[in-house]
């Protein structure tokens, strides 16, 4: 039996939803919450994830401004850059996209960011609020992993959530967030043994690795719901056959898109676990969709939490 697909780009779509309508409500009230993105030098990677963030920003209504420094800027240029933002009132969120150059202090910049306006969720104290269970900002494709599973109706209490990977921006935060919601949780890593005998064990098996693939039939007991959260971009035909066999008519689409290509994005788990899992993310289309829309909800929620004196009851 195949597994159900856990579809994130209708679940991203229902989130942009319900924050526009957030942002409609605050509006009333005349606040417009604000998303300040530092894009430093000309990373073209990072240049795509940027376009996408402002887009989406805009789409959902809320306010988008863009910083370029240029690849050579140094580590106080970006702190006298950070500390305008944090002082601007009608900023709510700074989101310094990473990785920074060479010559910069990137934990001395990301350090700079208000907590309060932090819509990464990667400064210590928003990090020590998630585990002391305190209002504050998640990072993103942690909080999206939740919403997958909370939208698509699979209890996390008292379930066994197995996670693979013990990343500050992703592994850690996950595995934080299952066991606030009360799963029993193991969090492993490269140096957990017999990984796949511990992954079996899982009700909920997270994938946060960052290699194509790795998490086979065998690491997964049937019926589990696997959220797979890797991006990896393959290259080799090799390695597209091994994935999407031609035997297969469902790959036939995705043969012709990697042959236009050249390319095409592989989670960390096999396609194959989709013939063994209960409900499973795929890639592309589950989890990353997601990160993007919890960087619009993030946004709301700072301007709320932030602003909240002045923002009316009903909201
Ligand atoms: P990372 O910082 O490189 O962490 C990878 C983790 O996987 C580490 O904890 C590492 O263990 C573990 N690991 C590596 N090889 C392993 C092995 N053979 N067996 C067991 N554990 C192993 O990566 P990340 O930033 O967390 O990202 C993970 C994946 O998610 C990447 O594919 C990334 O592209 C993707 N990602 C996706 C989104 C999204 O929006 N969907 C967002 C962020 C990241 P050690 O700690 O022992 O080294």
């Amino acid at each position: 039996m195949s597994a159900r697909i856990l579809d994130g780009n209708k679940m991203a779509a229902e989130i942009r939803a319900e924050v526009a309508a957030a942002a409609r409500a605050l509006a009333a009230s005349g606040i417009r919450p604000g998303l300040a993105v530092v894009l430093v030098g000309n990373n073209p990677a990072s240049e795509v994830y940027v376009r996408g963030k402002v887009k989406s920003t805009e789409e959902v209504g809320l306010y988008s401004e863009k910083h370029t420094p240029p690849a050579t800027a140094t580590t106080a240029e970006l702190l006298d850059l950070v500390h305008d933002l944090n002082r601007r009132d009608e900023i709510d969120g700074i989101l310094v996209q990473l990785p920074l150059p060479p010559q910069v202090d990137a934990k001395k910049v990301l350090l700079a960011v208000d907590p309060a306006k932090d819509v990464d969720g990667f400064h210590p104290m928003n990090v020590g609020y998630l585990s002391t269970q305190r209002p504050g900002l998640v990072p993103c494709t942690p909080a999206g992993v939740i919403e997958i599973l909370k939208r698509s109706g699979i209890a996390i209490a008292g379930q066994e959530a197995v996670v693979v990977g013990r990343s500050d921006i992703v592994g850690k935060p996950v595995a934080m967030l299952l066991l606030n919601d009360n799963a029993t949780v193991t969090v492993c890593h490269s140096k957990t043994r017999d990984l796949p005998g511990v992954c079996r064990r899982a009700d909920i098996l997270v994938a946060a690795i960052g290699r194509a693939g790795m998490v086979t039939r065998e690491f997964v007991k049937p019926g589990a719901t696997v959220i797979d959260v890797g991006i990896n971009r393959i290259t080799d035909r090799a390695d597209f056959d091994r994935f999407f066999p031609a035997s297969q008519a469902a790959n036939k689409k995705r043969e012709e898109t990697f042959l236009a290509k050249g390319s095409t994005l592989v989670g960390d788990v096999h396609p194959e676990v989709a013939e063994i899992a209960g409900a499973i993310t795929p890639v592309p289309g589950g989890v990353g969709p997601l990160t993007i829309a919890m960087l619009m909800a993030n946004t709301v929620k700072a301007a709320k939490l932030r602003r909240a004196a002045r923002v009316v009851q009903s909201i």
